[in-house]
Order: C-alpha cells, then sequence, then structure tokens
C-alpha cells in the first residue's frame, strides 16, 4: 500500500505518530493508500520550518522569486498529465476534467509570475512642502492553507503561488482524502529552486487544521470547504488574532427565461450539473425555469442526461466518474430517495447505477428532479452530486426573489438573449460571481474569486488582486529630507501639510 507522507523543509518526512487516514481509488472501491494523520508536533515542525525560510525568502528579490516561479509554471505544465493521473486515482473525476483543473491552477501561477507588477506601491510627491508619501506592501509571514477534496491541485494552486510571490512562508493542509497531487505540487516546487522551508504540506485531520489556526507564528489562513467548517474555521483564527479567508459550499441557480436558446441552455445545465459528478462548489445544482420555458427544458436536458457516460475516470470514454467515498454516494441518493415524498417529480432518477468491472466503486448516476418545492432537503441543502433540481417561476422578478432568499452566494448564471434582463441580472442578484449564457462563471486568475453570504466568510476573494491584498498588509512611509538651514521650531499643534 502506497503511504502518503509529509513534506516539510523541503523533504519528505514520514508521519511519526503511526495515525493513518485510508485513500480510497473511488472507481475501485479499493483503498490503495494511506496517509499519514499529522500530530500536534508534526504541525509545529512544519511552522517551524516555515518561519525559518522567511527569514531570507521574506526579503529575496523580486527577479529572484519571479525566476523561480516561471520555471515552476514550465515544470506544473510538463507534469500536467502526471498530475491528473493522481487526482483521477484518488478523487475520481475523469482525466481531461482534472487536466481542467491544472490548467485553471496554472493559471494562478501565471498571475504570480506577474507579481513585481502588483506590487509596485504609490508614491505621492511634495504632499507637503519637502515632503513625500509612499504606500507598500509587504509579506506577512507564515500562511497557512487548508483545502477540500473537490479539486486537490487548483484550490491549493489557489493559494500558494501567490502568497509565496508576495514574501509568504507557506504550510498547506490538504484534504486527506486525496493528498496526493498536493505533495507531488510541492516537490515540482523544489525542483523548480523554491528554497526549503518555503513551501510546506502536513498532512492530517482536524488535530492538524486546529493546531494551524491556534499556532502564534501563522499570520493567516486560507480555507476552501464545506460551510459549517469555513465558519468554524473563520471565528477560530479570528478568535487568535489572524487575518482569515474562508471559503464555504454553494447552491448555485441557474435562471432561464424564456427567450433563452434552450438546446445551448440544456447543455450547459447538464455540463455544469453534472460535470465532476457534481462535485463542485461552482456546479449548478438548480435550474429556475421561468414561463413557458420549463416543459421543453426539463425534456431536454433528461434526454441528454439518458445518453451520458458514467465510468472510471481513467477511461477516456467517461464523461463522469464515481462520487468521492461510498457513504458520500448513499448520502447524495438519499436525497434522490426523499424528493418525491416532499413534493418534487423525480424526472431521472440515477441512484442504484453500477459499472459492469466496478461493482464495488462509488459510482451513482445522474438524476433530475422537477418542480421541487423550495421547502425540500434537495433544494435546501448542498447535495454535492449529480442531482440537478428545476424549479419553476411564472416571472423573473419570482425567480430573483427565489435566489436572492437562499443562504448561498457562490455563483449564479442567466440565460437569455435580453441584454435588459441580463444587466438587471448583474445587478439585481446577490452572489459574488455572475455568468451571463456562462454556467459556470469561475473567474480568469487576474480577477477574483469568492461568494457572497455563507459562501464567504472573511473580506477578501481569492487569488487575483484580492489574493496580493490578502496576502500582504500595508505600510505608508512619510518621509522628509530637511535642507541644512532648515528650523522647525518648537509647535505642539498636529501637523498640518503646507
Ligand atoms: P470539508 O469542509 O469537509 O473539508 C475541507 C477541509 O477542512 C479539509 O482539509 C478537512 O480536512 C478540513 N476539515 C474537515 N472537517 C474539519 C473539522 N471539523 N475541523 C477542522 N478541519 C476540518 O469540505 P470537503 O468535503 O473536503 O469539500 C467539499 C466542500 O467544499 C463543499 O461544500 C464545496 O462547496 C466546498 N468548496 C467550496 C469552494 C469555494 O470556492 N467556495 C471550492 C471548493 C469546494
Amino acid at each position: 500500500m502506497k503511504t502518503v507522507n509529509h513534506w516539510i523543509g523541503g523533504k519528505t518526512v514520514e508521519g511519526a505518530t503511526g495515525a493513518y487516514g485510508p485513500v480510497y481509488n473511488p472507481a475501485t472501491g479499493a483503498q490503495d493508500t494511506q496517509v499519514a494523520l499529522a500530530s500536534v508536533d508534526e504541525v509545529d515542525a512544519a511552522v517551524a520550518a516555515a518561519k525559518e525560510a522567511y527569514r531570507s525568502w521574506g526579503t529575496i528579490s523580486l527577479s529572484r522569486r519571479t525566476a523561480i516561479l516561471y520555471k515552476y509554471r514550465e515544470l506544473l505544465d510538463a507534469h500536467r498529465d502526471e498530475i491528473a493521473e493522481l487526482i483521477t486515482a484518488e478523487h475520481g473525476k475523469v482525466h481531461s476534467d482534472a487536466l481542467g483543473e491544472v490548467a485553471r491552477g496554472l493559471e494562478i501561477v501565471e498571475l504570480a509570475c506577474g507579481i513585481a507588477e502588483k506590487l509596485k506601491g504609490e508614491l505621492s510627491t511634495q504632499v507637503s512642502t519637502g515632503v513625500d508619501v509612499s504606500s507598500i506592501r509587504q509579506p506577512l509571514g507564515v500562511v497557512a492553507g487548508i483545502t477540500p477534496f473537490n479539486f486537490p491541485a487548483m484550490v491549493p494552486l489557489w493559494m500558494f503561488p501567490v502568497a509565496i510571490a508576495c514574501g509568504n512562508t507557506f504550510v498547506l493542509k490538504p484534504s486527506e482524502k486525496d493528498p496526493s497531487a498536493s505533495l507531488r505540487l510541492a516537490e515540482l516546487a523544489s525542483e523548480a529552486g523554491l528554497p526549503d522551508g518555503v513551501l510546506n504540506v502536513v498532512n492530517g485531520d482536524k488535530v492538524a487544521v486546529d493546531r494551524l489556526l491556534e499556532h502564534p507564528d501563522v499570520a493567516a489562513v486560507s480555507f476552501v470547504g464545506s460551510t459549517p467548517i469555513a465558519q468554524y474555521i473563520q471565528s477560530k483564527a479570528v478568535e487568535h488574532g489572524k487575518r482569515v479567508q474562508a471559503l464555504g459550499g454553494a447552491k448555485n441557480h441557474m435562471l432561464v427565461l424564456p427567450d433563452a436558446d434552450l438546446d445551448f441552455a440544456a447543455d450547459n445545465a447538464i455540463n455544469a450539473a453534472y460535470g465532476s459528478a457534481g462535485e463542485r462548489c461552482m456546479a449548478v445544482s438548480v435550474v429556475v425555469a421561468v414561463g413557458d420555458a420549463g416543459d421543453e427544458l426539463v425534456k431536454k436536458i433528461a434526454d441528454r442526461a439518458a445518453r451520458l457516460r458514467i465510468g472510471p475516470g481513467n477511461d477516456p470514454a467517461s464523461e463522469m466518474g464515481p462520487l468521492i467515498t461510498k457513504e458520500h454516494r448513499d448520502k447524495v441518493a438519499s436525497y434522490v430517495h426523499g424528493a418525491a415524498a416532499q413534493g418534487a417529480e423525480v424526472v431521472v432518477d440515477g441512484t442504484g447505477y453500477t459499472v459492469e468491472g466496478h461493482e464495488n466503486g462509488f459510482f451513482i448516476g445522474v438524476s433530475l428532479l422537477d418542480r421541487v418545492p423550495p421547502t425540500a432537503d434537495a433544494y435546501r441543502d448542498e447535495i454535492f452530486g449529480p442531482v440537478l433540481c428545476v424549479v419553476r417561476a411564472e416571472t423573473y422578478d419570482e425567480a430573483i426573489e427565489l435566489i436572492n432568499s437562499s443562504r448561498w452566494g457562490n455563483g449564479t448564471a442567466i440565460f437569455t438573449r435580453d441584454g435588459g434582463a441580463a444587466r438587471r441580472f448583474q445587478l439585481e442578484v446577490e452572489a459574488g460571481m455572475v455568468g451571463v449564457n456562462v454556467p459556470i462563471p469561475v473567474p480568469v486568475g487576474y480577477h477574483s474569486f469568492g461568494g457572497w453570504k455563507d459562501s464567504l466568510f472573511g473580506d477578501h476573494h481569492i487569488y487575483g488582486n484580492d489574493g496580493v491584498h490578502f496576502y500582504t498588509r500595508g505600510k505608508v512611509v512619510t518621509t522628509r529630507w530637511p535642507e541644512p538651514s532648515e528650523e522647525v521650531g518648537i509647535n505642539l499643534g498636529f501637523p498640518k501639510n503646507h
């Protein structure tokens, strides 16, 4: 059995406690791997390595930082397939989808390569006679990232390239369900010339997370995961005096107006609802069909759903892979089983689906629920599986009221040919990321990613300018070089500019 250990101070460090967690291959259901679960002492060792590395990395020139990041970008590019294979083996998503995740992570490394432009600072000369003011941003020190299972490469890449480009050192605690990709990302960073201790990976569970949240030498915490844990992370990190950004769960609505191209909308609904088996925080999990769009749209989605090819992620013929664990698969199925009793129409029931030769894999088929009441569990909860709910609304106003009454506000989309309606939607909808005829509006690397309401706790979105801001703190320097003859004299009044 393969063992995934820690990466501390530029080398593999074996778990010292003998505590391991299981890592499954979701396509076979077999436990091929175990992951070391860090103790408090092991987390402390990683933070100590990061603290030591910060002494030189915090002041290393932008030019040297950038050279390493460019090299890292090239190495990641050359290892796309290998990283995608690691993702598929432990997460289950199909290879093409895993490659997409690596590509979106690479965008953030490219952003980090241009960090010199972002850290230029501001200078005002002669703000008062003989006085200049400059504003600069400096790194925080040791920062930590805690990441979810569903994007084992992309979400860590949302964080550490920006953090280290800004001059911080980093301790990553990846999901214990699929830890191998993170380790590989760290090894490649070392190969690119990143000094030992700048990027560390500790594997583990709540014990490791809690130690990072409490550790006095950790200045800031980035978290991505479910809403209850995001809330917990934010309050505990704040209690310990840390800067925190905690991105949570989602229930993303796609509003379809009657004037939309319904074939285009149906294709997009299928891709965004069932891609990665629905295990995306930006998955479309609710379609709100307005007016007479509903009947035809549901029929078109159901026709397409019946043709989807479900199988192991390493089979090029598969379009959708299994779910992450058996327990999660069974939980997802329970929402479909309970839907009819709560007033929904089950148009497609994907539960009980098996793949020949992979009977022990964590597979489930896709499900489509129509006329789902907003009181039903399938509407209210984040299912995080291939279950698409359709809700009917008479008017645009009714639809937007429904969307805005959701506790989440991650991503949302409108499908229409009416520019005026799309403009209204952009301004009125309560969500952090909006798509117009784009179902998964994940911002490119040079914009920032983040939701509203229960989808994000903290003031900063992640990567882009917000990421740079999060991983740096401001300093303002006011300077005066007096002429030899210049006299100030005694004046106890509050200084005025003149
Ligand atoms: P999760 O919240 O269970 O776990 C996330 C991380 O927190 C993991 O590293 C895990 O080890 C740790 N953790 C779990 N329980 C903990 C506890 N009690 N105390 C301390 N740490 C704990 O999330 P997941 O199941 O791995 O990922 C899926 C969730 O992440 C979904 O809700 C999804 O919407 C969300 N997500 C959100 C975004 C976003 O950008 N908003 C992106 C990806 C995933």
